[in-house]
């Protein structure tokens, strides 16, 4: 168990106000929001609550700092996130611990996050210096083409509260290695990551009105008229597709570059021809990370006939085995969920899926508190007509539903508006290459329950988004391509 004298002095370090110009400071409304703490109820501090003023100055401290940040020299730009990433790992401890009680997680997964979350400013501090162009000849002769790559400009990033620090350094990473500067709106849920983020970012030598945060209770009031300015140029969103439709719309007014990480439905396909251990080991990482509020958390479990029992043995046996608690317990590998709507919105679908048929292997047993802790729960039999074979469970559910052929299989997989990630599970090379192409997702996961990586290229098809972030690509989401036609000769 962490030392409640370590968690005052983490929750004592962070800034509360709003970061602005360089600077934090209060709310102009003075009004400030609570954030709790979802394993006690308990809220742990107060922050300052943005309204649309608060919101119109952090956008005008970004365009402000946009065009000198843009002509610093790439290496500088690069060795901010290099140092910034060094002042992340060097501070892991702390930063954990203030992310558990934020958001629930359990300590370790707190560090994993902090580790992924600083490796993407690791990943862009050197892709800073690798901004390339272009020259051709033009099929005539007659002229040439030279092209370049210039910073989009202004950004808008909104973040949602389930990887508090990731899904911003996801972003911020890119925005700094190109030469943008931004505003950011964390989630009103967890924005303590966001904050102590910033603050190490300043420490990195970040230079003032660069990176702005607006924490607010009223996330379309504050965000909406920074869409609609047009001084920003690009929004990069990660949230639910609900709410990324809706991004989208107000963005066509100006016509902003968007970057939209939104929902998933992952399926995840176990064959007869599977290795089990790997496919059970696959399934607990897909399934349980993050007590499952995931966008790649594996939703729907499709598995074999003649390996459906064995299977769903082996996967209860591990989920039941696990810790459930406050994540800054020891030993705890569970955690409660965010808030009271996210565990009742899970009640509902398993309970949606047993008036359906589907049958109670392990769980499905939530407590009354205090906390928002559901536990680690097994159902088989899960119809395809149950909503949580179509909606994202995000909690410590798997679906188990049978099937006999490849083909249905895949049918079953595809039957959903997103398409963000699919895992499948099989030692046949030649069935893998062919269903990993049928399969309609941004990624999969072959043999594997874990996709996300700062060098790969993380996204989603259909609607689960637009872009990718991460990788070699992942800068180019926060760059223009520029061409200068010259002409050549007589
Ligand atoms: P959400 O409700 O869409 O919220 C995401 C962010 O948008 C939060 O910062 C939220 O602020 C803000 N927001 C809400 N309404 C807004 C509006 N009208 N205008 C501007 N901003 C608004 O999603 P969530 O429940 O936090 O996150 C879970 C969802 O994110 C899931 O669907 C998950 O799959 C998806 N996700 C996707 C990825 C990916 O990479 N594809 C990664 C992680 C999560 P407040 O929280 O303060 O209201």
């Amino acid at each position: 168990m962490t030392n409640p004298t370590d968690e005052a002095r983490v929750l004592d370090a962070v800034p509360t106000g709003l970061f602005i110009g360089g600077s934090w400071r209060p709310a102009a409304s003075g009004a400030t929001l609570a954030v709790d703490d979802p394993a006690t109820g308990t809220t742990l501090v107060e922050v300052a609550d943005a309204g649309p003023e608060d919101g119109m100055e952090a956008l005008a401290a970004a365009a402000a700092a946009q065009s000198s940040f843009a002509a610093m020299a790439p290496r500088a730009r690069g060795e901010i996130l290099r140092r910034a990433y060094e002042l992340l790992m060097e501070r892991i401890d702390d930063l954990a611990l203030l992310m558990t009680m934020e958001m629930g997680k359990p300590l370790a997964e707190s560090k994993g996050e902090i580790t992924y979350a600083a490796e993407f400013f690791r990943w862009f501090s050197e892709e800073a210096v690798r901004i390339d162009g272009g020259y051709a000849i033009a099929p005539a002769g007659t002229s040439r083409f030279m092209v370049m790559k210039q910073p989009v400009g202004v950004c808008l990033l909104i973040t949602p509260w389930n990887f508090p620090m990731a899904m911003g350094t996801r972003k911020i990473g890119p925005a700094i290695a190109a030469g943008c500067a931004m505003v950011i709106k964390p989630s009103e849920l967890t924005p303590l990551s966001m904050h102590a983020l910033a603050a190490i970012l300043v420490e990195a030598g970040l230079p003032d009105g660069v990176l702005n945060v607006v924490t607010t209770s009223n996330a379309g009031a504050v965000m909406e008229p920074l869409i609609r300015d047009g001084r920003a140029r690009k929004l990069s969103f990660t949230g639910s597709t609900a709410v990324g439709k809706k991004l989208l719309e107000q963005a066509s007014d100006k016509v902003l570059r968007t970057s939209m990480e939104l929902g998933g439905n992952a399926p995840l396909i176990v064959f007869d021809d599977a290795d089990l251990d790997k496919a059970v080991e696959g399934a607990m990482a897909a399934k349980m990370r993050n007590m499952g509020e995931a966008c790649t958390a594996a939703n729907r479990f499709l598995v074999h006939r003649s390996v459906a029992d064995a299977f769903a043995d082996k996967l209860a046996a591990r989920m039941e085995a696990l810790v459930v608690g406050r994540g800054t317990e020891e030993g705890v590998q569970v955690g409660p969920l965010v808030n009271a709507k996210s565990r009742e919105k899970v009640v509902t679908l398993v309970q949606d899926a047993l008036d359906k048929g589907a049958s109670v292997k392990i769980g499905a047993e939530p407590g009354d508190g205090p906390g928002h802790f559901y536990p680690p729960t097994v159902l088989t039999g899960v119809p395809l007509e149950a909503r949580l074979s179509h909606e994202e469970i995000f909690g410590p559910v798997a679906a188990i539903t049978v099937f006999d052929e490849e083909d249905e299989a895949v049918a079953a997989a595809n039957d959903t508006e997103f398409g963000l990630v699919s895992y499948l599970f099989t030692e046949n090379l030649t069935r893998a290459l062919r269903v990993s192409e049928r399969l309609e997702a941004g990624m999969i996961g072959l043999n594997t329950g874990l996709v996300s990586n700062p060098a790969a290229p993380f996204g989603g098809i259909k609607e689960s988004g637009l872009g990718r972030e991460g990788g070699s690509v992942g800068i180019d989401e926060f760059l223009e391509t520029k061409y200068v036609g010259i002409a050549f000769g007589g």
